[in-house]
C-alpha cells in the first residue's frame, strides 16, 4: 500500500488547527516532534488506571506501573537492537545521557594530557559537557573539521585520533546541518585504536532505523520528544562492561543495594543509574511511541521524508536570495536556510503569521554557525507527517518575507 500521509497526520491532534488564521504548518519537529494520539492515550491510561511509584510496592498497582515502566526498556532494547535490557538507562534526555558518561566514564577515564575527539558540527550538548571534563582534567578538546557542504572531513578525523584520545564524540545526524555521518567508519578508526565511541543520536533515530550491534558504537544517546513521545525522558545505551566498570553519578534512592552511614552498596546497572522516582508516565509514553514509530516502519518515514526533502530544497531554492546551508549528500529531512536582507528572526516572525512554524536561530549549534559565517539560521525540520502543502506555505510565507523585508 503507498503511504498516506493524511492519513497519519489524523493521528496528531494538534496538527488539525489554525494559527493566525491560517493551518498551521509544523517545520520544527527537529526540536521536538508532535505527539501521535497512542502517546497520549498511552500517558492518560496509566494516570487513569495503574499509576503508583514504582519498583518498591508490592501492592498491584506499584506492580502494573512497574511492569509498564520495565516494558518500555524491553521495547527500547528490541527497537536500538541492543544485547540486553540493563544496557538500557532511562535519563532525562539526550544532554543528560552525555553528561552521565562525560562525568562517570570520563572522570574515571580521562587524565591531564588526555584528548576527547568531538567535531565541528555538534550541539552544544556534545561538546559543553566534554569541556567541562577538560576543565577539571587539564585534558584537551580536539574538533574534526567539516567541509563547505557541511559534510565531516573523515581524513582529518582520523588524524587527530591520538594515543592520547580516550573517547570520541560524534553526532549521528547534525541537527543545523542534517548532515549524516558515516559513523560505522567512525567507530572502526576509533576502536582500531582502542577508543570507545559514543553516538550522540537525537537527530538520526526520528529519521533511521539505529542497531547498537551493528554500530557497534559503545555509548548511544537520543531523547523520546524528538522520537514522538513526551519530553523530560531519554535513553543512554551502553555496552555492559562499560556500564559496570562506571562509577554512579548521582546518589539517591533506587541506585542503592544498602545504605548505612559508613557505607553503600550501590546496585545493578540500569539502577545504578537512575537515583530517584523517574517520570513514569514518560517512559510509559515513550514506550508507546517506539510501538508507534514500529507500525509505520522506517522505510515508509525515510521514503516520504526524503521525497519532501527533495520538493522542499527545490521550492526553497526557487525563492531569490535564498540560501541552503548543509548540503552533504544523503542528509536527512532538515533545510537550514539564509535569505539575503532579511535576518532569520524576522524571517521566523514573518512565517509564523502565516501559521508556519520554523526555528530562528543557532540552534545550540554556534561553532557550526561561525563555520558558515552566519549568526544564525532559519530551520524547516521534517517529519513523517509533514506534507507538501506544508512546504508550500513556507515558500509562501517567504516571498511574504521578501516583499516586507526586501
Ligand atoms: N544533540 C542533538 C544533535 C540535538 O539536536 C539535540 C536537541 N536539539 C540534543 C543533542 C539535545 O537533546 P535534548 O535537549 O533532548 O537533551
Amino acid at each position: 500500500m503507498s503511504f498516506d500521509v493524511e492519513r497519519i497526520r489524523k493521528e496528531f491532534p494538534v496538527l488539525d488547527q489554525e494559527i493566525h488564521g491560517k493551518p498551521l504548518a509544523f517545520l520544527d519537529s527537529a526540536a521536538s516532534s508532535q505527539k501521535p494520539r497512542a502517546v497520549i492515550d498511552a500517558i492518560s491510561a496509566l494516570y487513569s488506571r495503574d499509576y503508583a511509584n514504582i519498583h518498591r510496592g508490592v501492592y498491584e498497582l506499584s506492580q502494573r506501573a512497574t511492569r509498564a515502566f520495565e516494558a518500555s526498556r524491553e521495547k527500547t532494547r528490541r527497537f536500538i537492537g541492543a544485547a540486553e535490557a540493563k544496557e538500557i538507562v532511562f535519563v532525562r534526555g539526550t544532554t543528560e545521557a552525555i553528561n552521565l558518561v562525560a562525568q562517570s566514564f570520563g572522570r574515571e577515564n580521562v587524565g591531564e594530557g588526555d584528548e576527547i575527539l568531538i567535531t565541528h558540527m555538534e550541539h552544544h550538548s556534545n561538546i559543553v559537557p566534554w569541556q567541562m571534563l577538560c576543565r577539571e582534567k587539564g585534558a584537551v578538546l580536539r574538533v574534526a573539521p567539516i567541509d563547505d557542504r557541511g559534510a565531516l572531513d573523515m581524513e582529518a578525523f582520523a588524524s587527530l585520533l591520538s594515543d592520547r584520545t580516550r573517547i570520541v564524540a560524534v553526532s549521528h545526524v547534525s541537527n543545523a546541518l542534517g548532515t549524516v555521518n558515516p559513523v560505522e567508519e567512525i567507530v572502526r578508526l576509533s576502536h582500531e585504536r582502542g577508543v570507545p565511541v559514543l553516538l550522540d543520536g537525537a537527530q538520526a533515530v526520528p529519521h533511521q532505523r539505529v542497531d547498537v550491534a551493528a554500530l557497534d558504537c559503545d555509548f548511544y544517546a537520543f531523547s523520546s520528544h524528538k522520537l514522538f513521545g513526551p519530553s523530560g525522558i531519554g535513553v543512554l545505551y551502553g555496552k555492559k562492561e562499560l556500564l559496570e566498570a562506571m562509577p554512579p553519578w548521582q546518589g539517591g534512592g533506587e541506585m542503592i543495594l544498602s545504605v548505612t552511614f559508613e557505607d553503600t552498596v550501590y546496585n545493578e546497572i540500569p539502577h545504578k543509574f537512575e537515583a530517584g522516582t523517574p517520570d513514569i508516565g514518560g517512559v510509559v509514553g515513550f514506550g508507546a511511541a517506539l510501538d508507534w514509530v514500529e507500525e509505520v516502519g522506517y522505510d515508509a518515514i525515510h521514503a516520504h521524508e526524503q521525497e519532501l526533502l527533495e520538493y522542499g530544497t527545490e521550492a526553497l531554492l526557487s525563492v531569490p536570495g535564498v540560501r541552503i546551508i548543509g548540503t552533504a549528500p544523503g542528509k536527512a529531512a532538515v533545510l537550514s536556510f539564509v535569505m539575503d536582507d532579511a535576518h532569520p528572526h524576522d524571517i521566523g516572525t514573518i512565517l509564523d503569521g502565516e501559521g508556519v512554524a520554523v526555528r530562528t536561530g543557532h540552534h545550540c549549534a554556534q561553532p557550526v554557525m561561525a563555520r558558515f559565517g552566519v549568526p544564525a539560521t532559519a530551520r524547516a525540520s521534517l517529519a513523517v507527517y509533514n506534507n507538501q502543502r506544508d512546504l508550500d506555505a513556507l515558500v509562501r510565507g517567504l516571498h511574504k518575507v521578501r516583499e516586507v523585508l526586501t
